[in-house]
């Protein structure tokens, strides 16, 4: 027998104070005790997290082609985008510099996007293989999203640190901007995204 669920009980949990109450009959219905929307799904879960992960792979075209910093030595200055500085520190012997860098910055975006794109397909098919992986997928998700930043703090870092330097100067350019929504627009749509559409009955509505 399947567990019973709050919305077979015809009950919703408010999500800020966790009250248990009858029900939102319409999209307006409020929380009796702390006064916050109550919906026994977040609104527009699915449109809204689709609508931002096609915004964040968008975006990741530009973080990817424009430069991400400028490296300026003698009055020469070099333009460098994420793949060629990966390249530039694999050539110097620098590896592991290299391997931290592709993986924050292609393997990881990419995998989420992968991630969220499965999460939502198989939410969207109601499929029922697999729940506690998708779970343990979503979570994943989530955890690394605190991470993702990396990228854009080191080369602020980098930039404040070599511009001390009287013989050379590094500049961020219009790659990490974009790089930096990628990750914010990846982090908003897994935030929209609600995990307990995993959950739900196929026969449900
Ligand atoms: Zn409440």
């Amino acid at each position: 027998m399947s567990p019973p669920r709050a919305q077979r009980l015809g009950v919703a949990a408010c999500h800020l104070c966790t009250l248990v109450s009858d029900a939102p009959s319409n999209a307006h219905a409020r929380c009796p005790r702390c006064g916050a929307r109550l919906h026994s799904r977040k609104p527009a879960s699915r449109s809204r997290t689709f609508a931002l992960l096609c915004a964040a792979i968008l975006f990741y075209l530009p973080a990817n082609l424009l430069p991400v910093m400028r490296t300026s030595q003698f009055g020469h200055a070099v333009d460098s985008t994420i793949l060629s500085g990966v390249m530039a520190f694999w050539q110097a012997g620098e590896w592991d510099i290299a391997l931290v860098i592709f993986i924050a910055s292609i393997v990881i975006p990419c995998a989420k996007f992968l991630a969220l794109g499965w999460l939502m397909w198989t939410t969207r098919r109601k499929h029922t293989l697999g729940r506690k992986q998708r779970t343990l997928l979503y979570r994943a998700v989530e955890f690394i999203g605190y991470w993702s930043m990396l990228d854009v703090l080191v080369v602020g870092l980098v930039c404040a640190l070599v511009r001390f330097d009287l013989l050379g100067r590094i500049e961020p350019q219009p790659g990490i901007a974009f790089f930096g929504a990628v990750v914010m627009l990846t982090m908003l749509s897994a935030s929209h995204f609600d995990p307990r559409l995993i959950w739900d009955d196929p026969e449900h509505d």
